[in-house]
């Protein structure tokens, strides 16, 4: 299979290939070139184990790629708590499917355990002899789950850019402390759309320009535009299905709605892919918080970023600028590149533009949507907690109201698999408010009142934080981004 950009140039790669370039030198974002969905049996997943389905599905996709077992046993044998990386819980009247039981407590352990090992096999497939520098910008979570995964993967760097002040303290600390002679994070003045188009900035720069001479690297990207980081969230809809199949609470064939904690659109589009593959996805439920760019746009078709940028306490989905979308954009257009690159020429030029109604009609047959407030969210933490004893972050409490909602307007009732993003002890200080711990700037000591509180255990990978020693506590503004990234290089 091959993969070609979303903007249409004729740039035409292998998977190892865009795996290791990361994004499409016009810009875009790699897609496959007519993928044959037909030719995937879904039904065959069903009673596999989750890395089985993972060698499965990566296979289909990143077909290029030798030996995908062991890729995949690379990944994730012994990085997780549990054998069955992303089990589903029953929780009140739906499925909770749990996303964080990886190495950083968040969804994006499933992707970014993966990604290294494909970076790496990719980079000696296509024989690349230089160093792959890898730039990230993370509104939290990829940030950490990059750095954990690509820590020490010989010939491979990382440099990890976030918003300075945009992260909770643990985020932060997860990033400034870890181990790893390859790695670094570094804090950009501003937020995390400034930290993200500063990286892609540098890379559309780069791809013109390349880097100054002398500079024996290669730049690449661990964000999840990132196919390599994409293709592995698709394995999880089919684990939550098959363990609906399992527990009996549908037969094969019954459609399931997703309720998706949404920033980038990266974990969503998995859920799309994934129903592309065949499996019965009902309804995809994209759920923002106040920065409801995305329930605007799949209710009225015009994606408008002039707005204000909000601070939320679910950061991992304060963005503006999705960029997954534009893989959905080319995927609904029936991949007219043409259509796409309009799309995304005005989006950087007027900051806004508008789908025509019959495209809408489309994407509202596949998609709903719908937003929660910094105080419903809370409220949610709190409800879910006091009515069922279980314990949910505030990104998933942003879904688990979204679907409240969906659910009670639904025309058909069908099962809803609500994706918990991270654990709660992430984002302590929301989640003790939203119960009623006793207030405290310390995270630590809070995530110590909530275990008291609530049983819940904290994660280890969070308590043993605050004895880590801090390494990176460089602060840049972002207009010196590139230069501080040369420097990296040249160290
Ligand atoms: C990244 C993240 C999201 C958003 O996922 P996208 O793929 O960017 O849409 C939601 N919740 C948490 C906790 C995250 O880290």
């Amino acid at each position: 299979m091959n993969y070609k950009s979303t903007r249409g140039s004729n740039e035409l790669l292998r998977s190892t290939e865009a795996v290791l370039q990361g994004l499409a030198k016009d810009g875009g974002l790699f897609m496959p070139v007519a993928p044959d969905y037909s030719a995937f049996d879904w039904k065959k997943l069903m009673p596999m184990t989750a890395m089985e389905m993972s060698e499965t599905v990566l296979a289909f996709f990143l077909d290029d790629f030798d030996d995908m077992k062991s890729i995949v046993k690379r990944a994730y044998e012994g990085k997780f708590d549990t054998d069955e990386l992303t089990p589903v819980v029953k929780v009140g009247d739906r499925y909770v499917l749990e996303l964080f039981h990886g190495p950083t407590s968040a969804f994006k352990d499933v992707a970014l355990s993966v990604l290294p090992v494909l970076m790496s096999e990719a980079k000696k497939a296509v024989g690349e002899e230089r160093k792959i520098m890898i730039l990230t910008a993370t509104s939290g979570d990829t940030g950490k789950a990059a750095m954990e995964g690509f820590s020490d993967v010989p010939g491979i760097d990382i440099l990890v850019f976030f918003p300075d002040g945009g992260v909770s303290t643990v985020q932060k600390l997860q990033m400034t402390t870890q181990k790893g002679e390859n790695v670094c994070a570094t804090a950009v003045r501003g937020n995390f759309d400034d930290a993200q188009t500063g990286v892609k900035v540098i890379f559309s720069d780069v791809a013109k320009n390349g880097l100054p001479e002398g500079t024996n690297a290669v730049l690449s990207s661990a964000n999840s535009i990132n196919i390599g980081r994409l293709v592995p969230q698709i394995v999880y809809y089919f684990k939550a299905y098959a363990e609906l199949l399992k527990s009996g609470a549908i037969v094969s064939g019954d459609l399931v709605d997703y309720t998706v904690p949404t920033g980038n659109f990266g974990d969503i589009l998995a859920g799309y892919f994934a129903k592309k593959l065949g499996l019965p996805v009902g309804t995809l439920i994209c759920a923002s918080n106040k920065n409801n760019i995305l329930t605007d746009f799949l209710s009225t078709g015009v994606y408008d970023k002039r707005r204000d940028f909000h601070k939320t306490v679910s950061p991992s989905m304060d963005i503006l600028v999705s960029s997954n979308l534009e893989r959905l954009l080319y995927l609904m257009a029936d991949e007219d590149e043409n259509f796409v690159a309009d799309l995304m020429k005005k989006l950087s030029t007027d900051g806004i533009y508008t789908v025509p109604a019959d495209f809408l009609a489309k994407l509202k047959a596949d998609f709903a949507c719908g937003c929660t407030d910094d105080a419903v969210t809370e409220e949610t933490i709190k409800k879910v907690y006091e009515e069922n004893g279980y314990l949910i972050d505030t990104h998933t409490a942003v879904a688990w109201n979204v679907a409240t909602e969906f659910m009670a307007q639904a025309e058909e009732k069908r099962p809803n698999v609500v994706l918990a993003t991270a654990s709660a002890y992430k984002f302590p200080a929301a989640v003790a408010e939203s119960i009623g711990v006793e207030p405290t700037d310390d995270e630590f000591e809070l995530m110590e009142r909530i275990e008291k509180k609530t049983g819940a255990p904290i994660p280890k990978n969070l308590s043993g934080l605050k004895a880590r020693e801090v390494r990176f506590s460089d602060v840049i503004d972002k207009d010196a981004m590139y230069e501080y990234v040369v420097g990296k290089i040249n160290e």
